[in-house]
């Protein structure tokens, strides 16, 4: 049987409990355990799919085509290891399956009760990951702040667990914030002791307190957290900002967070943590060689967590081509034909974002024309792949009204079209063409160049698709389908051979690039975009030097 460590969050949110969580897993990991992480998020929602970006972020889709917290994403991207459905758990969820279940008659004429039938779900899908062999550590990230009172059924079945399993099987580890007052020049101590309280008051003990800090912890401060919280001073964590997220798995080290954990797990066997690749990427991501300037376009570009894979991958993807990623937000609404030319000056590379609805997807198509009239690399993924496809329809092919039918239903030239499967469906939740797909590459393609094989698979949430009607119109005219899926023949890879670098994804790349696997399409993107930097670096010094003579 796995063991299992639980990560609550205490005094405000946007701690980074995830990074806390991946790290510490990234570490028993580089030990030798497998490890897998889950979270355990208290909205009622069943899963995040129908959320706004601007209400929860961007939503990470699994293998299995699950759609889920965007925590996730960050554990993958640590351990490299596949998530699922199984990973992200909310209320509405445990609810739903209760319900059900209450439907069927299963809890025989009894009262369901939060404790214990909401309880028991809760408690059955905490342990679920660690029942058939496969990890020896699973790690349940809580969502929300202790003392919410939509957390408590959660909080409450850890405290079940903390009982009902063997003492050296479980560890409950707690992040809180300790403030620093600037005019005091003090670090402060009280919010965790509060909020420390408040989760003994519940039942639940926290065996290791980590402390986000913005200025070292003393051992008196270590000391006194020890004190007033019931744990030895060795189990006081200091977690310092980082400069990169990708830090924090050696600062947890150096604090020997791993240590702990395995003392309170009684774990003797582990060996000394393989990190050496880890710190190769940390060491190419920190010193660059050089730089380059990317353009993101989208809607939701003001807030950073709605494309946070994207903004991953460029760092792995910066890593491999040893060059710093630097990525400019355009707001795609505020694109005309006026001022692209301006909004996009000083870029190497073009990215349009995916996205759902018709709000500045004209600005969109206006920078795609830009990129495929200036050799400006360009990289669209689903929605970016499908705004591609729509430009090249009306400017290149002359079909003055070519759309998708996402935005304009009446369109006579419907490029861009509602995929068969999807036309009889109504309910939105969990509905789209969602997970894992293969693609099948052709040779001689830059898609096969990046990928450097002609069978690949990525992951999907999208409902439209390349209407394959007009492939031959736009295949004869240069814009071509380089990848398809095997079995149903839609357009995964759209690519114009003669431009330096054009391409665009009906998948999501992003969400299977991890530290130690980037993202072929973004290594290629980057290295394209550092092409084109040194072209447009080189051409400015002609410029300047033959304006001096
Ligand atoms: N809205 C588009 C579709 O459903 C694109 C989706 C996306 O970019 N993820 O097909």
């Amino acid at each position: 049987m796995a063991k299992y460590i639980f990560v609550t969050g205490g005094v405000t949110s946007s701690l980074g409990k995830g990074i806390i969580a991946a790290s510490l897993a990234k570490l028993l990991q580089a030990r030798g355990f497998r490890v897998t992480i889950q979270k355990f998020d208290p909205y009622i929602n069943v899963d995040p799919g129908t959320l706004n970006p601007y209400e929860h972020g961007e939503c990470y889709v699994t293998e299995d085509g699950a759609e889920t917290d965007l925590d996730l994403g960050h554990y993958e991207r640590f351990l490299s290891i596949f998530t699922s459905q199984a990973n992200n758990v909310t209320t509405g969820r445990i609810y739903q399956t209760v319900i059900n279940k209450e439907r069927e008659g299963a809890f025989l004429g009894k009262t369901v009760q939060v404790v214990p039938h909401i309880t028991d779900e809760i408690k059955r899908r905490m342990l679920l990951l660690g029942k058939d062999g496969k990890y020896d550590i699973v790690i349940t990230e809580i969502g929300g702040t202790v003392g919410d009172i939509e957390s408590l059924p959660f909080i409450e079945a850890v405290r079940q667990l903390q009982w009902e399993l063997p003492e050296e099987d479980v560890v409950v580890v707690h992040l809180t914030l300790i403030p620093y007052l600037r005019a005091a020049k003090e670090l402060k101590t009280k919010p965790t002791q509060h909020s420390v309280k408040m989760l003994s008051e519940t039942g639940v003990h926290p065996d290791i307190i980590v402390c986000r800090t913005e200025e070292p912890l003393s051992n008196d401060i270590k000391r006194k957290i020890a004190l007033f919280c019931n744990v030895k001073q060795e189990a006081v964590i200091e977690a310092m900002d980082a400069s990169t997220i990708y830090e924090v798995p050696l600062l947890m080290l150096r604090e020997k967070l791993d240590i702990i954990c395995m003392k309170k797990l009684n774990i003797t066997n582990a060996k000394e943590p393989e990190l050496e690749k880890w710190k190769g990427f940390l060491d190419k991501l920190k010193y660059p060689k050089s730089k380059v300037t990317v353009g993101l376009i989208g809607k939701y570009v003001e807030l950073q967590d709605a494309y946070k894979s994207i903004l991953e991958s460029f760092i792995h993807a910066g890593a491999v081509n040893e060059v710093k990623v630097q990525v400019v937000n355009v707001h795609s609404e505020f694109i005309t034909k006026d001022n692209v030319s301006e909004k996009l000056e000083g870029l190497d590379g073009l990215l349009v974002a995916p996205g759902f609805g018709h709000r500045g997807i004209e600005g969109k198509i206006i920078a795609v024309q830009y990129a495929r009239e200036n050799g400006l690399p360009f990289f669209g993924i689903c929605l970016g792949m499908q705004m591609a496809v729509i430009e090249f329809g009306r400017n290149v092919l002359g079909l003055a009204d070519a759309h998708s039918t996402e935005m304009d239903a009446s369109t006579s030239n419907a490029v861009i079209n509602m995929m068969e499967e999807q036309k009889k469906i109504k309910l939105m939740g969990g509905t789209m063409r969602l997970g894992t797909y293969p693609c099948e590459i052709k040779e001689g393609t830059l898609a096969y160049e990046i990928y450097g094989s002609t069978h690949i698979s990525e992951r999907h949430r999208h409902r439209y698709e390349f209407n394959n009607s007009y492939l031959e119109q736009f295949e004869n005219a240069g814009l071509v389908a380089s990848g398809l899926n095997p079995d149903s023949g839609l357009v995964e890879i759209m690519e114009i051979p003669a431009h330096p670098f054009f391409i665009g994804v009906q998948y999501h790349p992003e969400l299977k690039s991890t530290v130690e696997r980037p993202a072929p399409l973004f290594v290629g993107f980057i290295g394209a975009a550092k092409k084109y930097n040194e072209k447009r670096v080189s051409q400015k010094s002609v410029a300047l030097q033959t304006e001096l003579i």
